[in-house]
């Protein structure tokens, strides 16, 4: 009987939380939404460097936000343009089919980039970085739902040193999006927004800002024995630039840039986002965003982290200089964002689009599990073996950890194609430091609702997806022996900050789990506006009660 009660009384509260007392009458909406994304910065970032942040930025935004301290991606592959398009539209690459930054076109017979677009040009230079567009991206985003509930008067605006990470959170029916061109060093968008650049890009980039933050050279921002939450300035974890005998301090820009990429050098420095953070300031300045009758929105996206990452790796002095920079970045723009628009007038959330593996070098030399893969050799070695099988390949593409098969010849040959992915299947369950194998067969048929596979399953699209799908062991990447990456269903690529700040956000904290997806509903629903068509996440509920 006690039990029961117990029971009744558990059942009870549960569902007087699922209510809420208050009235749902509108509140006035905020005038500005800033949704930033840290371009793979893992959650313990925000601990690991704690103490040497100032108290403008992160413990300003943990200080007087919201925090929800286990949020993670629900999907495999952990990349840069599923991430961004995943905190947009609230759903995985399964609906938006942004499966990774690359994949295989069977329609088009070749790889494909995510945002590539032949029908649009550059606009702001003559290059070719500018023919892009969100088109491949199946879903709306919040931006999108907000200038359709707004009847377009709302102005969204998406701004990144990559293009994918400046158009896909800013959707389909964005103003504009900006991003860097690596050659010229100018902020270039394309003909799918715009005729020209405004007047205010134009006189930006007559500044020359990049080469004005190239022409001094990288020193660390405190004295760099205080970096004690880092490995060793010189260390053998860590990338070397062309004309450099040692990974150290101080790394000089002005020299190395000539054969280090020019211009585009910037964006693996943490000057790439202050740049960045720049370019905002000047966007929400220019286009008076947060001023009007409705609500904008603006999309920031922080990428260097991410080129820093690759290079030197999560436990490098570097890594850890850009996080102290990007700490002062955003103590600046929230700064900005207090005397521009007003703290209450602007709902901003700052997340990050994956994390990234400990270098596995490092991982090994401390006796934790992890290792190295070539996918490309197993791959070839499957293509030749099945090409003496049945006289030609039925392998067309291997990417993103999944395997391309070609159905026209299977069925011109009347090839059992089930056996084959099974064949590739079992065969990869061979190759040291594969954990899991799946076929596409099995994804399209089943449902899985946990582990390795679920995730696997919320990162396959039916059609732009493969036939067998690969996933590693934890601490296993395809990459080189220095610096690091990210890709994995594992913990140290999903878990990500998740903080929301002003308008009505009251501090706080939760360690419930959060999917990346639940940003989305989360947005709409304050807003009063429809979810982003395709989103399968769910309201985080301490977020839009407040
Ligand atoms: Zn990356």
């Amino acid at each position: 009987m006690k039990k029961l009660i117990l029971l009744i009384f558990a059942i009870s509260a549960l569902f007087s939380k699922a209510q809420n007392n208050k009235p749902a009458f509108p509140k006035p909406a905020p005038k500005l939404i800033v949704g930033i994304v840290v371009d793979q910065m893992r959650y313990d970032f925000i601990y690991r460097y704690w103490n040497k942040y100032g108290n403008d930025g992160f413990k300003r935004l943990i200080a007087e936000g919201y925090l929800c301290r286990n949020t993670h991606y629900n999907y495999v592959p952990t990349y840069t343009a599923p991430g961004h398009a995943s905190v947009f539209t609230g759903t995985t690459p399964a609906v938006h089919g942004i499966v990774g930054n690359n994949w295989y076109s069977r329609e088009k017979g070749k790889m494909m980039y995510c945002t590539e677009d032949a029908s649009v040009q550059t606009v702001g230079s003559n290059s070719v970085a500018g023919k892009m567009s969100p088109r491949n991206m199946l879903s709306t985003t919040i931006g999108d739902e907000l200038k359709l509930a707004g009847m377009k008067k709302p102005k969204v605006i998406g701004i990144a040193l990559k293009d994918r990470a400046a158009i896909l959170p800013a959707g389909h029916t964005a103003n504009a999006a900006y991003w860097l061109d690596k050659t010229t060093g100018a902020w270039i968008s394309s003909t799918y927004y715009m005729k020209e650049l405004p007047k205010w890009v134009a006189d930006l980039n007559a500044k020359e800002p990049v080469k004005a933050y190239l022409s001094k050279p990288w020193t660390t921002l405190l004295p760099i024995e205080q970096y004690t939450e880092s490995l060793a300035d010189d260390n053998k974890y860590e990338s070397k630039w062309v004309g450099e005998t040692a990974p150290v301090f101080p790394h000089n820009l002005p020299e190395l840039m000539k054969a280090n990429g020019g211009m585009g050098m910037i964006v693996a420095t943490p000057f790439g986002n202050s740049l960045t953070k720049d370019m905002a300031i000047e966007a929400i300045k220019a286009e008076n965003l947060g001023k009007g009758e409705v609500t904008d929105m603006l999309t920031v996206s922080f990428s260097s982290t991410d080129h820093v990452g690759h290079f030197y790796g999560v436990s490098a002095i570097e890594t850890e200089d850009t996080y102290l920079r990007l700490d002062k970045d955003l103590g600046e723009l929230l700064k900005f964002l207090d005397t521009q628009i007003g703290k209450a007038n602007v709902l901003v959330f700052l997340t990050a689009d994956h994390g990234a593996v400990e270098t596995p070098a490092y991982l090994m030399d401390s006796k934790v599990p992890g290792g190295y893969i070539n996918d490309n050799a197993y791959a070839d070695t499957l293509k030749r073996r099945l090409f003496r099988t049945n006289g030609d390949s039925l392998i067309i593409a291997y990417t993103n950890n999944q395997f391309y098969l070609n159905h026209k010849i299977g069925d011109k040959r009347k090839i059992n194609m089930l056996g084959v992915e099974r064949t590739i299947a079992d065969y990869m369950l061979t190759v040291k430091g594969v954990a899991v194998t799946v076929t596409g067969t099995a994804l399209k048929n089943n449902q899985f609702t946990d582990g390795v596979q679920a995730l696997l399953q919320n990162g396959y699209h039916q059609s732009r997806s493969g036939d067998v799908v690969v996933a590693y062991s934890p601490g296993w990447i395809d990459y080189e022996k220095t610096g690091t990456s990210h890709g994995t269903p594992y913990r140290y690529d999903t878990h990500v900050p998740l903080i929301w700040y002003g308008y009505s956000i009251k501090p706080g904290s939760t360690d419930e789990h959060i999917n990346i997806t639940d940003i989305a509903p989360t947005v709409t629903m304050m807003l009063n506006i429809p979810f982003p068509g395709g989103s399968t996440g769910k309201v985080i509920r301490q977020i839009s009660e407040q």
